[in-house]
């Protein structure tokens, strides 16, 4: 953290308080951002965990640190809050491959499946979903519809679905989007930099390549991953996923080694970047600012609401899921 830390954090507190606001950031975001988040009473985490702590909040303004996504997600939750987002420009690529029309038509290529879609999606892509699921629970959701015998379409990250497929044998039709962040992991480089540690485990996110997925010793969300790193008995982890998640992996294990997954090959000047252009637009200064722009997410109360109705569904059966899973354990 550089030296004026303090300083901003004092003239962060104060703008929030002066502003019934509450800062909300992403495990992507920087080390920084996320770090006020939690020093200003605000939390880190992933996108429908950041919604569904705003609901818990007083503040009437929620400042989202992520993407705009997120703050779309925090909207149809707590739709009675101004929502801001730090930068409209940050969006993610999974969600820009994934446009509504384009996307209706799909589904109407196949009425007779249910259409499950995954957090990272545009607001009117969840309105006109059945399902929004995170990666935590993307498995046992679409498990449980394939045993009362529904068919899904999946959208929009194909490696994600095919991760799904593999786990399951589920068959599904599967919409053609990547995150262009986990997309660049490297198989022969992360096989070298493997050999090199000795003593090493690797933590891989599923919206990664099946053949990088395969050299994990973890695949999961990003909270599964931050939890496998603190629990892991090895004194090297090595992380593919994008590399805002280091400060929290650092904060609980501070004595082991974080290495990130390459994501280039021989001959390259840049062996691993790991980092989200959107994400990285997510600055402090653009907090200070954020009453002079334009950043309030504003949605429709129709889009709300249908929207709503696929994310409660997925609450509902995760907290169901959750609980049969406690009482055989
Ligand atoms: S890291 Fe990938 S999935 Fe996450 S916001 Fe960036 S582009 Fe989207």
């Amino acid at each position: 953290m550089d030296s004026h830390y303090n300083e901003k954090l004092n003239l962060v507190k104060d703008f929030l308080k002066k502003n019934n606001a509450k800062l909300i950031a992403h495990y992507y975001v920087d080390a920084e951002l996320q770090k006020l988040a939690e020093d200003t009473g605000g939390c880190v985490a992933d996108s429908l965990q950041m919604a569904k702590f705003g609901s818990q909040q007083e503040e009437a303004n929620l400042i989202i640190a992520g993407v705009k996504f997120m703050g779309e997600t925090a909207k149809i939750l707590n739709p009675e809050k101004n929502i801001y987002v730090l930068d409209k420009e940050a969006t993610c690529s999974l969600d820009e491959s994934c446009k509504v029309d384009e996307f209706r038509k799909f589904c109407s290529d196949y009425p007779d499946r249910e259409v499950v879609v995954y957090a990272n999606t545009s607001a009117e892509v969840k309105s006109i979903s059945d399902w929004v699921v995170t990666s935590s629970i993307a498995i046992p959701l679409v498990e449980n519809l394939a045993r009362k015998g529904k068919k899904i379409i999946w959208a929009p990250d194909k490696y994600l679905g095919a991760y799904i497929e593999d786990q399951t044998g589920i068959d599904m039709k599967i919409w053609d989007g990547s995150c262009i962040v986990h997309e660049e992991y490297k198989t022969i480089e992360l096989k070298k930099l493997k050999k090199q540690l000795d003593d090493c485990e690797v933590l891989v996110h599923p919206e990664s390549p099946r053949s990088v997925i395969q050299l994990a010793d973890v695949v999961g969300s990003t909270t599964k991953l931050i939890n496998a790193s603190k629990s892991s008995k090895s004194k090297n982890i090595i992380v593919a996923t994008e590399k805002g998640i280091f400060y929290q992996m650092k904060k609980l294990s501070p004595d082991k080694n974080f290495y990130e997954a390459p994501t280039e090959g021989e001959g390259a000047t840049c062996k691993s970047c790991g980092r989200c252009p959107w994400m990285n637009l997510n600055t402090s200064q653009k907090l200070i600012d954020i009453f002079k722009s334009n950043n309030e997410i504003l949605l429709s109360n129709s889009i709300i609401q249908s929207a709503k109705k696929s994310i409660n569904r997925m609450i509902e059966f995760e907290d169901k899921y959750y609980q049969e899973k406690k009482k055989v354990s």
